[in-house]
């Protein structure tokens, strides 16, 4: 207990105490670039430009950095994550790049990905090999075709003809084959909520990832990994602030001029937006700030879906074997349709199992996350008796599904619960409560924000395949260096002689 030496101390200790706290204290009236919102993307353009010697101000209204990679705890020394299922190799090279050497060498690889479903029942390392052995093996395609799509898939890029749909490639490559469609979309579909109508480029690109070398995540949990990258943010200069909500950004005739956040106005010459995409241009900014046709532009962007997710941590000694697998998408319906995926009428989810490897310094504690993806309109507008009762019922299916899998899960599991859309678009002000931010459209608005008005800039989940977290932090980089460069040049016109 508090002890004073007087009742004055003791009077200026319960006014302090009462008062709501700053979490503004003592930042800068004025910063070089401040970036808005601490997800994946947010987080590595901050990193990278205070590494570069900027001045940079990083604000996120949550209570913790991190965004949709997050976690939390529950008693019993459980934690759950949030988004770490599954990302691409290629998360080691950007890790190691732009962050530092201990985060990339926790990055491990996921070896036993299960399908099940009415189709076929599989398990697979899901890299290009073992695919190609299933296809040609189990599904009898010719191994000339195999090749053929693989290496058509692996050669898309941005600039590429975008009007061939996925169902259009894969009518090219194996016609009238439902469970070859199946094998190859439903990962993806449910990775980033893409459609058999989304441009073929954004399935080639994100699967063509995921075929390098198969499924990875991050050792120590999500957990460790935002406390590792705060630590370099905080190492490399960057003031990094939670709680704090910008309400708006202000723009002048030369361009961005600063953010108000909590009420208060702080200069810069840059923002990074990492906030969703429509927010940004239509909340913070105001649309009587851009050109009337990129307005129109801006407003045709579709939002990607939401999701759900059951929470399931076990008794402590209560185990599951690990030939469960780590991944599981396992499935009900007949054939593979993406709408149905979305279907409040749950028939496919995706389990993910984290045993006690996954926290490697932590108590031995297993867990078990299920998630579908799912539309914002089906949970919205509930009454609050009706929301919880949805609730209830996404519990107690998801438990029904995973007794084929675990048996005997209702008596193993001391803690459950479920999150919405609701719940994500509480904790990230996602509009629609979206996972993977915008469909394809959004990536042109997002890259064509700096043409727009100097100094703006968007990083974070658009277009599908600068979502998730490879695509986010890539996204990250990409813009990171634009915004070096454009203060650089700034710096050279206002000072010459430097
Ligand atoms: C259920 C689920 C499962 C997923 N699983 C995977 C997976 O297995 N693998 C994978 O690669 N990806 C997965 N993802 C997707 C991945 O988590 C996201 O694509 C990625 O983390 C998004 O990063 P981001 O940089 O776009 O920002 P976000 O994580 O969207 O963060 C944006 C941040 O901005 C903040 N913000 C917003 N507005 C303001 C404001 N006005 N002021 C201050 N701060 C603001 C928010 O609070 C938030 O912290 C999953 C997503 C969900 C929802």
């Amino acid at each position: 207990m508090a002890r004073f030496r007087s009742q004055r101390d003791f009077n200026a200790f319960a006014l302090q105490a009462s008062m709501p706290k700053d979490f503004l204290a003592g930042v800068l009236p004025e910063y070089d670039v401040v970036v808005i919102g601490s997800g994946l993307a947010g987080m590595t353009a901050a990193n990278i430009l205070g590494r570069a010697g900027h001045r940079v101000l990083l604000l996120e209204q949550h209570y913790k950095l991190g965004g949709l990679a997050t976690w939390f705890k529950r008693p019993g020394s459980h934690t759950f994550d949030i988004s770490l299922h599954g990302f691409p190799y290629g998360m080691i090279k950007s890790c190691r790049r732009y962050w530092n050497e201990e985060i990339a060498s926790n990055i491990v690889q996921l070896k036993n990905i299960r399908f099940d479903n009415p189709m076929f029942s599989l398990t697979t390392t899901f890299n290009r090999e073992d695919f190609t052995r299933l296809l040609v093996e189990r599904f009898g395609i010719e191994e000339r075709a195999v090749t053929s799509f693989f290496d058509t898939a692996r050669g898309m890029n941005f600039y590429d003809d975008q009007r061939m749909t996925t169902r259009e490639l894969f009518e090219k490559f194996f016609p009238g084959r439902e469970d070859v469609v199946r094998l190859l979309m439903e990962p993806i579909t449910y990775a980033n909520g893409s459609t058999l109508e989304d441009p073929a480029i954004t399935y080639g690109i994100v699967f063509s990832n995921f075929m390098a070398k198969g499924v990875f995540i991050y050792e120590g949990g999500t957990d460790d990994l935002v406390t590792k990258m705060q630590a370099e943010m905080t190492k490399n200069g960057v003031d990094a602030r939670i709680r704090c909500d910008v309400s708006k950004i202000l723009v002048g005739p030369e361009g961005v001029r600063g953010v108000v956040v909590n009420g208060r106005e702080i200069k810069c010459r840059a923002v990074v937006s990492n906030s969703n995409l429509r927010s940004t241009i239509f909340d913070m900014v105001g649309e009587d700030k851009f050109d009337p046709q990129f307005v129109q532009e801006a407003k045709a962007v579709r939002l990607n879906n939401s999701s759900t997710q059951v929470y399931m941590a076990l008794k402590p000694g209560c185990t599951v074997d690990e030939s469960t697998g780590d991944l599981l998408f396992c499935s009900t319906a007949n054939l593979f349709r993406t709408e149905l995926l979305l279907d409040r009428n749950i028939t496919s989810r995706t389990f993910s199992f984290y045993y006690p490897r996954t926290r490697p310094h932590a108590k031995e504690r297993y867990a078990i996350v299920s998630s579908t993806n799912a539309n914002w309109s089906d949970w919205a507008n509930l009454s609050d008796e009706e929301y919880e009762a949805s609730k209830a019922d996404l519990i107690e299916s998801t438990l029904n599904s995973l007794e084929k899998y675990v048996p005997g899960c209702r008596d193993m599991i001391e803690h459950v619960e479920a999150a919405t859309p609701r719940t994500f678009h509480h904790y990230t002000k996602h509009q629609l409560g979206a996972s993977f931010g915008t469909k394809f459209e959004g990536l042109a608005v997002s890259r064509g924000l700096p043409q727009q008005i100097k100094g703006l800039y968007h990083a974070g989940s658009v277009g599908i395949i600068m979502s998730g977290w490879l695509g986010a932090i890539n996204y990250g980089v990409i813009v990171s260096n634009e915004v070096d460069q454009m203060l650089i040049k700034s710096s050279l016109t206002i000072s010459p002689s430097h």
